[in-house]
């Protein structure tokens, strides 16, 4: 996968849109992230970090029931047995330790359903890093139990009353305290979007995802996959897997809750700092996306996914609810393991077109867990 352009551009999508106030904050990052990416010395502590604390490399799981069930070779890339149970560990871990680098003693952090917070919170406390998230009251309330791991974890969670009070305005109070703060402090950022250099530094930080997974596939199989498939929120966990397939002949498939579908149903526009694929209503205004999954529910897109599917390179299928319901049970009972909601968009969207795979290899990424998603099932099911 290539850098984006000198002004972060992928293709027509990305690029740094912020206040003239926080530009000097972006391109300190920015030489910063360059500087620590070209350094072995950084490269070999984050390596380090990884396998012995987060439990890289991830395994691949082949599922021989499931797989037989839908006439495919469906292969998992584990990334639910990374420690906090998610691929989002990868990203925080890089974010961090690239604080630390530039002398930065404080993190912020946005987050929606409270994973990427819980996330930010243990990188934080590993790191010795003072970690400040913020989170719409709105989800604050629907997540009280990541709230309370925010705050054993040692972090400071604030509720923010502005505009939705969720995600979106999660994302803009962050940004504010780092402009205010930028001296002592770094922003957190929780996938692949917002302000050049952040698509482009989250997507380095998640490739070990796609780098391992077509290392194991050619080694067990001795071929690369024939389809690659990920859920799509903002698009980091897809981002790191088709990093290392996109010069491969692999398909690469992002599925996005029906809700929630930035690329399949959005226009061009610029939000947080970008200029992506994003929902919006008849007068421009950002909506609200709406999944089962809250992981899910960003009304935009990273740039890069806008590129790669404006050149064809990659498709963006949706999926609905039910189908999500469906898939979540299937791989339960076929497999013994609980997807988290978010992967079993992926595993639907293989289900759907199982038809059409016949006798192909699919690796999917199970970005993460499901034991966080048992209590909503059962509410669900009941
Ligand atoms: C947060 C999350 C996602 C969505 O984020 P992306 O940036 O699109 O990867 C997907 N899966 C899991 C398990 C998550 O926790």
């Amino acid at each position: 996968m290539s850098e984006p352009s000198a002004t972060g551009r992928f293709g027509e999508f990305g690029g740094r849109f912020v206040p003239e106030t926080l530009v000097p904050a972006c391109q300190e990052l920015e030489q910063a992230f360059r500087d620590a990416w070209d350094d072995p010395i950084f490269r070999g502590d984050l390596a380090a970090i990884l396998e012995e604390y987060a439990g890289r490399p991830s395994i691949i799981t082949e599922c021989h029931q499931l797989g037989a069930r839908l006439g495919i070779r469906l292969v998992l890339k584990r990334e639910d047995l990374n420690h906090t149970g998610s691929h989002k560990i990868n990203n925080v871990l890089g974010q961090t330790l690239l604080a630390k680098r530039m002398g930065k003693k404080r993190i912020v952090a946005e987050t929606g359903a409270g994973q990427h917070g819980v996330a930010s919170a243990t990188a934080a406390a590993l790191m010795g890093l003072e970690c400040k998230v913020y989170m719409g009251a709105v989800d604050v309330e629907r997540q009280a139990l990541n709230v309370f791991r925010m705050r054993l974890l040692g972090a400071e969670v604030e509720a923010v009353h502005s505009g939705s009070r969720t995600l979106k305005d999660a994302v803009n109070e962050a940004m504010r305290d780092w402009v205010a703060s930028v001296e002592s402090t770094h922003y957190c950022l929780g996938s692949v979007m917002g302000p050049h250099p952040y698509p482009w530094m989250v997507r380095q930080f998640h490739r070990v995802i796609g780098d391992e997974a077509r290392e194991q596939c050619r080694e067990r199989f001795d071929a690369d996959p024939d389809v690659v498939v990920a859920c799509v929120g903002g698009g980091s966990n897809a981002i790191g897997i088709f990093s290392g397939f996109v010069d491969t002949a692999a398909r690469l498939i992002g599925v996005e809750p029906a809700g929630g579908a930035a690329v399949g149903r959005g226009v061009p526009g610029v939000v947080h700092g970008m200029r992506s694929f994003l929902m919006q209503d008849e007068y421009g205004q950002v909506q609200e996306a709406h999944s089962i999954s809250a992981g899910l529910d960003y009304p935009g897109v990273g740039p890069e996914h806008s590129y790669l599917a404006s050149i064809g390179r990659a498709e963006y299928p949706t999926v609905t609810d039910a189908e999500v319901v469906d898939a979540f049970q299937l791989m339960a009972r076929t497999e013994g393991i609980i997807p988290a909601l978010e992967c079993a968009h992926a595993l639907a969207w293989i289900v759907r077109e199982s038809g059409s795979l016949q006798g192909q290899t699919v690796l999917m990424n199970l970005s993460g867990r499901g034991d966080k998603d048992v209590a909503q099932m059962m509410e669900i099911l009941s």
